[in-house]
């Protein structure tokens, strides 16, 4: 199959110019060997010939179904040629819109339906010579559609107004329709008879007129075949298939009405109505979904920008804040130390020293915050998350100790090495032991602060921090990863969106649960890194939980 030509980028979403994919192909496939079965076990059995009960809301129900089916695929490929303003769409819209309109004479003029004679004159003759105009007029519109479709590109687009070219194709449809039903139709027959007199048995010019619509529709389906590239292309192939089903299992084996194979023929008549229909909506359907969550994705990107901004303001506010208050008690010592009567400079000097350190430190800070909204990976080595997990808790101890709060450290020390940026994970550690001890320091009762690492999933370590704190409302657990969320007076919301930020930069996952009987915990797990070899899962131990500060 030839690749689509170049096309606009809003041409690549529409049926008639998107290539199928092999999803769809495959499908095609299977509704292709179904039609063959079906036709191989009605055509070549003779059951085809067996006279079923003649069912009388049969036709009415047939016809309307053909009828709604068609309508609406018109409608919808009209929808189309409005957009793409091509021919070759506008000419199978005519031929979806005639066969519908084609189906309201043929189900009026159906003998015994409305009528014992048929409505529409007293023509026997009319239902089949309107069946087989049905049928030569969709394969003409596919022939035109299929080589109107590879026409010069600049003759190939409608340049004048899609309603008037609507507006007119439809007048000039119902018109070659209704002249259709005027001839086939007038009292004194035109046209030799098709039928036998019983109306049910076909005559000889049957199968002379049946002969040439199937070689009609069969070079409707070379022409179309030779030229197929897109998704329309493929199921008006398929549509084609089913009628030439539908007209052999009518004609051929010398059926009757209402028998087997005039029933099944019927079928397929519906299925070759239908399946364009269902492909079409299908699609529709399947391409605004993916319009929708690509809609979705930019509105969350956006926002993840402006996220971005403001957790980046917010962040450096929060990191710089702390070394900013010591350059300005700093400073104001040095100033202090220099403005006495007898200036003392070695400590201004001090002083100014500190505040230099802590310049330094800002900047670092400020490195370290822009690095990971870069997604930095620079700064990442192979380290045991142990490590980290205990210099927190040391860096921590006094702040324990004020608030009374016990420490169960359960550390497994033959966990595999994570790749990871030591500062971050330190960072992330401080955030969560932090907000442990401000939530249990904010209620009475036992304080205990519960670390532990472990393997997970033999390939990944996973670290949490439990606590015996207030807990979190239910309405804010949602909340409390996003950027400026807090419920406390001096809190700025960032710890926890920043903890994730960079657990998830390192490939890792974060989340929190509550815990069982009180408080809260927080769970984070990093893959291990694989390139260094760890020891055996099966050798590594549990360490038995360690008691209050054995850190
Ligand atoms: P901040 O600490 O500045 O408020 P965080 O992002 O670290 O920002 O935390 C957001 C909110 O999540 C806190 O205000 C608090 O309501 C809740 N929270 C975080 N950790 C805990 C915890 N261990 N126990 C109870 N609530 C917590």
């Amino acid at each position: 199959m030839k690749t689509a030509a170049a096309a606009p980028e809003e041409h690549r979403f529409i049926l008639s110019s998107l290539p199928p994919g092999p999803a769809q192909r495959r499908l095609a496939l299977v509704v292709a060997l179904i039609l063959l079965v079906t036709f191989l076990i009605t055509a070549g059995g003779p059951f085809s010939k067996v006279q079923l009960p003649q069912i009388g809301a049969f036709i009415p129900a047939y016809g309307t179904a053909m009828l709604v089916n068609d309508l609406i695929t018109a409608v919808l490929l009209f929808a189309q040629f409005s957009m793409l303003r091509s021919y070759a769409l506008l000419a199978i819209s005519i031929g979806y819109l005639s066969t519908a309109l084609v189906a309201i004479p043929w189900m009026l003029t159906f003998p015994g339906v409305f009528a014992p004679a048929g409505l529409l004159g007293a023509n026997p003759q009319s239902t089949a010579w309107l069946y087989i105009l049905w049928h030569t007029g969709f394969p003409v519109c596919v022939i035109a559609y299929a080589l109107l479709k590879e026409a010069d590109p600049a003759r190939r687009e409608w340049r004048g107004s899609v309603q008037a070219a609507i507006l007119s194709s439809a007048a000039v449809t119902a018109g070659v329709v209704a002249a259709e039903t005027f001839l086939v139709t007038a009292s004194e027959p035109v046209l030799p008879p098709l039928m036998l007199d019983d109306k049910i048995r076909l005559s000889p010019a049957w199968f002379y007129a049946a002969g040439a619509v199937a070689l009609l529709i069969l070079l409707a389906l070379v022409v179309l075949w030779r030229r197929r590239r897109s998704v329309l292309d493929l199921w008006l192939t398929l549509v084609l298939c089913a009628q030439l089903v539908e007209v052999n299992l009518i004609s051929f084996p010398l059926a009757t009405r209402y028998s087997v194979g005039w029933y099944t023929g019927r079928v397929c008549g519906l299925l070759s109505g239908s399946l364009v229909l269902f492909v079409l909506l299908y699609e529709t359907t399947f391409l605004y979904g993916q319009l929708l969550r690509a809609l979705l994705a930019q509105r969350r990107e956006r926002e993840a920008r402006l996220m971005t901004g403001d957790a980046l303001s917010a962040s450096i506010a929060h990191e710089v804040r702390q070394p900013l208050a010591a350059m300005i008690t700093n400073a104001d010592a040095g100033l202090r130390w220099l403005n006495r009567a007898s200036p003392d400079l070695e400590e201004a000097k001090a002083a100014f020293r500190r505040i230099a350190t802590d310049g330094h430190r800002a900047g670092a800070v400020i490195e370290n915050i822009r690095a990971f909204f870069r997604k930095d990976a620079g700064s990442r080595t192979s380290l045991d998350i142990n490590e980290p997990v205990r210099e927190v808790l040391a860096l921590k101890r006094a702040d324990l100790l004020a608030h009374r709060v016990s420490v169960e450290a359960e550390l497994n020390d033959q966990l595999p090495p994570v790749k990871a940026d030591h500062l971050q994970l330190q960072q992330v550690l401080l955030n969560l032991i932090t907000n442990a001890i401000e939530s249990m320091a904010a209620k009475d009762g036992e304080r205990m602060l519960c670390i532990r690492s472990r393997v997970h999933d033999s390939s990944a370590v996973m670290v949490s921090v439990e606590d015996t704190g207030t807990g979190i409302e239910t309405a804010d657990i949602d909340q409390i990863f996003n950027p400026l969320f807090t419920t406390k007076s001096d809190g700025m919301g960032m710890g926890l969106s920043i903890c994730r930020s960079i657990i998830e930069a390192h490939d890792g996952r974060f989340w929190a649960t509550p815990n069982m009987s009180q408080g809260f915990a927080f769970n984070f797990v990093l893959p291990a890194d694989n390139r260094i070899p760890s020891a055996p899962l099966s050798r590594q131990k549990r360490v038995a939980p360690a008691n209050t500060y054995e850190y």
